[in-house]
């Protein structure tokens, strides 16, 4: 049986990792892989998640198993920490197996509740979130959004396009810093988004994996916020992957907003029964430094602190690039990449210009282009810089 398995086509950013790897040459940049690394090229363990691990290892006397949605001290805390405040009256949560748990469980849930479902998809968009739809064959279709020309939001083709998206089917938003382009919405245009969806009756599916590292942890809320307030179902995927810096933790939230506590309670069953059928009981560790951080004000301030230097650290380096280009180009044909939100920026060079930053400076990255700011420090701005402009792009 094991031999009719078809070869899977290797994960283009893990190989990407490999080759960096490889490389010999001194000096090599990776700007390939999404995690936050510090100027040292460190992803460290946040000082606030060391001291809920202590405090954790000192109180903990048991590791039986949790409940089938996890602990309600870590969701109602996650809840509150997206939310603002938690909606007891309308809020279904799960804890989650990362946020890439949730969002396949928010797909397997909407499909239970709408076998026809479609799911309306940026583009670009995550590779895994396409992934994880080819594979559990739900129908996707993808709405415009890069502007190659500006490398912002192309809204007016955006809006057209998630228009066409029926009562019940999905669309699928990063809630802030969007993978892979780094361009988001204003609140403004997110206040349009939300006049579309209420018309249509579609269902905002929003995936926020990166809360804190855009404009700040309750700005990169507030689109949530909003559609949350103004729309009668949404589906909330959160991952406390990159904020709390606890990747391998596995940890993350599947939230559903509905119009009823008759809804409340039917999403609330069958999400815990979507646990159940998947892996039983979701796992805690990483739930419980966050919630340990989060409802302890002394930890929660420090981690905020921390937050507040891994996301500044990034807005000086956009700041950075963004000025040595223009001293370079002449132009402020990249000044985008200040006005790019996250961990990502997507350059809008093509894939010669970036096997080129590979070959002749040693420079790796995506090859739709996407840079991960994180990989660099104020020494290395400067390298991609002439990189960039010797590559033409
Ligand atoms: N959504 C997006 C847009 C992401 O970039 C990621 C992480 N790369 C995830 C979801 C999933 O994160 P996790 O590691 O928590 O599964």
């Amino acid at each position: 049986m094991l031999s009719n398995l078809k070869p899977q086509a290797p994960d283009k950013i893990l190989m990407l990792i490999e080759e960096f790897k490889a490389d010999t040459r001194q000096g090599k940049i990776d700007l390939g892989v999404g995690v936050y690394k510090n100027p040292e090229g460190v992803t460290p363990v946040m000082r606030a998640v060391k001291e809920a691990e202590k405090r954790i290892w000192d109180s903990q006397i048991s590791k039986a198993y949790t409940g089938l949605a996890g602990e309600a001290d870590y969701r109602n805390a996650l809840a509150g920490m997206v939310l603002g405040s938690v909606p007891a009256d309308r809020l279904a949560s799960v804890a989650s197996v990362g946020g890439t748990g949730a969002i396949r469980q928010a797909l397997e849930l909407a499909r239970m509740a709408n076998p026809d479902v479609t799911v309306y998809v940026s583009d670009p968009t995550w590779p895994n979130h396409l992934s994880i739809m080819k594979f559990m064959g739900v129908p996707y279709v993808e709405y415009r959004y890069f502007d190659g020309a500006t490398r912002g939001v192309d809204f007016e083709g955006m809006k057209a396009d998630i228009a066409k998206a029926k009562k019940g089917d999905l669309v699928l938003l990063h809630g802030c810093c969007h993978n892979p382009t780094g361009a988001n919405l204003t609140l403004a245009q997110w206040e349009e988004v939300a006049a579309i969806l209420e018309k249509s009756g579609a269902i905002p599916l929003i995936d926020l994996a990166y809360q804190g590292f855009g404009d700040g942890l309750e700005e990169d809320a507030a689109a949530t916020r909003l559609l949350a307030g103004r729309l009668p179902e949404v589906l909330i995927a959160a991952s406390c992957s990159k904020n709390f810096g606890i990747y391998r933790e596995r940890t993350g939230i599947l939230m559903a907003l509905g119009d009823s506590t008759a809804a409340r309670d039917l999403s609330q069953g069958a999400m815990a029964f979507l646990n159940r059928q998947n892996f039983s009981f979701p796992p805690d560790h990483g739930a419980r430094i966050v919630s340990t951080i989060l409802t302890d004000a002394g930890l929660t301030a420090e981690w905020k602190a921390e937050l507040e230097e891994v996301r500044n650290t990034m807005l000086g380096l956009r700041t950075q690039l963004a000025s040595e280009l223009r001293d370079l180009s002449g132009s402020d044909r990249f000044d985008f990449i200040q006005h790019h939100r996250g961990m990502f920026s997507r350059l809008g060079a093509t894939p010669e210009q970036v096997a080129k930053l590979k070959s002749d400076a040693a420079i790796y990255m995506v090859g739709d282009s996407r840079l991960n700011i994180a990989g660099l420090n104020s020494d290395t701005v400067p390298v991609l810089a002439r990189a960039i402009i010797d590559a033409g792009i």
